[in-house]
């Protein structure tokens, strides 16, 4: 069966909520490929002793954009980022391109832990035959682009 891979951010306020989640689900988090951002990451790492969890830069030094590079890469299955909603962020450009490029890309995302419930627990995270259709850009790269 092929691993799934996750990836894994939160902001300050949304790490225990994080941490408790994944301790709760740590059977069903056991055969996926885990990535996070850097604190995030050693959080889980620590709580799940996880060693095999890939810590990214921290998200503001660049670990979202990390993230979001996999994304495109074709790397990630699903993105679970409890980002806080009161309140802003150093980064929020980057949380915003996130939250784009996973939508982008047609990756699941949970923001929020009833959600993250929902998905890890959903038959198609076991269900090898299940992947979600890959976007078409070709009409946009393909584009009729000139310059003189
Ligand atoms: P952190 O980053 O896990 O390094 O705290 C999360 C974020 O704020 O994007």
């Amino acid at each position: 069966m092929a691993v799934k891979s996750v990836a894994l951010v939160a902001h300050d306020n949304k790490k225990q909520e994080l941490v408790d989640w994944a301790r709760a689900n740590r059977t069903r988090l056991a055969p996926l490929r885990l990535y996070a951002t850097g604190t995030t990451g050693r959080l889980l790492r620590d709580s799940l002793e996880r060693d095999d969890l890939t810590c990214l830069l921290s998200g503001p030094l660049g670990g979202d954009q990390q993230i979001g590079a996999k994304i495109a890469e074709g790397e990630i299955d699903l993105l679970v980022f409890f980002w806080d909603p009161l309140e802003p962020q150093p980064h929020d450009p980057d949380i915003k391109a996130l939250l784009r490029i996973a939508a982008l890309w047609n990756i699941p995302v949970a923001c929020n832990r009833a959600t993250a419930e929902f998905i890890l627990t959903s038959a198609y995270m076991t269900d090898d035959a299940h992947h979600p259709q890959k976007p078409d850009f070709s009409d946009y790269t393909g584009r009729n682009v000139t310059a003189t």
